[in-house]
């Protein structure tokens, strides 16, 4: 019996590598199929060598979209500028990737066509507790710390499109050769694809997830409840509120409240949370 990493699904087949880089392509026992957990890219498992699976490994964490299990991280990228930076964006994909409970490191690429705005931006999310690399693909800046960043691990690139991932992956490593371009072009390239996630390997043990559909952004499954506690720096201020649950809008004595009329929150947070609380709200209405 070998372990290994499924890297693919694709008709029918999981592509799997082994510790030592080599790639078989398995089947899955009945039994796997029948039970309640389906085998995804990402789940560590044990496999024969008639090529078979026998065993998920336990996993850490899992998604339903896209479908896949055990990321380690998320790369947020975003980019200096073209396309420039849309911070309400920004706090949805952040308060995803928290709900999901995933580490992330936010991505500022195009930093050779940064200005004062994105300096003021880095030191905002550093500020919050985030943490936050700076790179440029084109000028090969910050790319070293990129790439230490993604040892042993399995890291998921998100983020609009047109900022640079392509470009940054493929300056971590020329091996990769993502297609990039102009989103125009991309999104004529990509019209009839179907794409499914796959895992890139960069080593035997460190791995990129291509991540189709991770920026589409629905809300559904976080409650009213939860939404508070996905911005991290919420939580040093919700003790002074006097109701419980509070949902720092129209209630008196908040926490919330007082720390943004301090601004000790900022406004385009406390901003993106009334936002994403209406989302919600007409999400259920829908529903
Ligand atoms: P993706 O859609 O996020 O994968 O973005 P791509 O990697 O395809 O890049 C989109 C465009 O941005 C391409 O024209 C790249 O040449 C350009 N680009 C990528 N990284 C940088 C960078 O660091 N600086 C500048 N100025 N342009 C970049």
């Amino acid at each position: 019996m070998s372990t290994g990493i499924v890297i693919k699904n694709m008709n029918g087949y999981f592509y799997i590598q082994d510790e030592f880089g080599t790639i078989h392509e398995c089947k899955v026992r009945g039994r796997i199929k029948k039970s309640k957990y389906s085998l995804l890219v990402g789940d560590r498992v044990e496999f024969s060598e008639d090529g078979f699976v026998e065993t998920i490994l336990p996993r850490h964490n899992s998604m339903i979209r896209p479908a896949v299990a055990n990321i380690d991280q998320v790369i947020l990228v975003v980019a200096s500028h073209n396309p420039d930076i849309n911070e309400l964006l920004l706090d949805k994909m952040l308060v995803m990737i928290e709900h999901a409970d995933i580490p992330v490191i936010l991505c500022i690429n195009k930093c050779d066509v940064g200005d004062a705005s994105t300096d003021a931006l880095i030191d905002k999310y550093k500020s919050i507790g985030y943490h936050v690399i700076t790179t440029s693909a084109i000028n090969h800046i910050g790319i070293d710390e990129l790439r230490n960043h993604l040892q042993h691990k399995v890291t998921a690139f998100a983020g609009p499109s047109g900022v640079g991932k392509s470009s940054l992956l493929n300056a971590v490593d020329e091996k990769f050769a993502f297609q990039t371009g102009e989103i125009s072009d991309k999104i004529k390239r990509g019209k009839h694809t179907t794409r499914h996630a796959s895992l890139f390997s960069l080593n035997a043990d460190s791995f990129i997830m291509d991540t189709p559909g991770f920026s589409s952004i629905e809300f559904t499954d976080i409650t009213l409840e939860r939404l508070p506690t996905l911005f991290p720096e919420f939580s040093d201020y919700v003790e002074a509120c006097k109701f419980n649950p509070c949902y720092h809008e129209h209630e008196p004595i908040c926490g919330i409240k007082e720390a943004l009329a301090n601004h000790k929150i900022f406004e385009s947070r406390y901003d993106a949370y009334t936002n994403i609380r209406k989302d919600i709200q007409n999400q259920r209405k829908r529903f």
